[in-house]
């Protein structure tokens, strides 16, 4: 882990993984996520905002209660995050990282409505699939190995 300061702000992606088919229904929105990797796209900025470490932290714990979206998945004992990146570069907004993703990776679907109520930018969801059968792990590791990139490396005892 790398963080600069304490109090971080910035955007973050984690990698995960489902291992089952899983249901999500909420008051607005029915979602079948099929087995496979996904990526969310989030940030923690704003004043109001929680830091940048204390969200991925909170994404870590399977036991919370749910607020957003993607706690639907982190609290899910058939999913894991294979891996969390992050990055505090003021100039990035986790909107223009998801576009830059999906060019890259055309594979990559975006799940409708999926963690994007709060984006202003339209993107049509927060969440991306790759189906199961596509091995992308070390092209994406690869992808977030360089540039603005940091991974996140939890630690329960922190
Ligand atoms: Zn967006």
């Amino acid at each position: 882990m790398s963080f600069r300061k304490k109090n971080s702000q910035g955007v973050y992606v984690l990698a995960l993984k489902v291992g089952y088919s899983i249901n999500i229904t909420t008051s607005r929105f029915k979602w079948v996520l099929k087995p496979g990797t996904y990526f969310y796209f989030g940030s923690a900025r704003g004043k109001t905002s929680t830091s940048l470490e204390k969200r991925l932290f909170r994404h870590f714990h399977y036991q919370k209660s749910i607020f957003w979206h993607i706690d639907y998945l982190t609290s899910h004992s058939k999913t894991k995050i294979l891996n969390a990146y992050f990055t505090t570069d003021p100039m990035i907004t986790e909107c223009q990282a998801l576009r830059e993703f999906v060019q890259k990776f055309h594979e990559i679907k975006v799940i409708p409505k999926f963690g994007s109520s709060d984006c202003k930018l339209k993107c049509g969801g927060h969440l991306l699939s790759v189906s199961s059968n596509q091995d992308i792990l070390a092209e994406y590791s690869q992808y977030f190995s360089h540039s603005n990139w940091n991974e996140f490396k939890f630690e329960s005892e922190y």
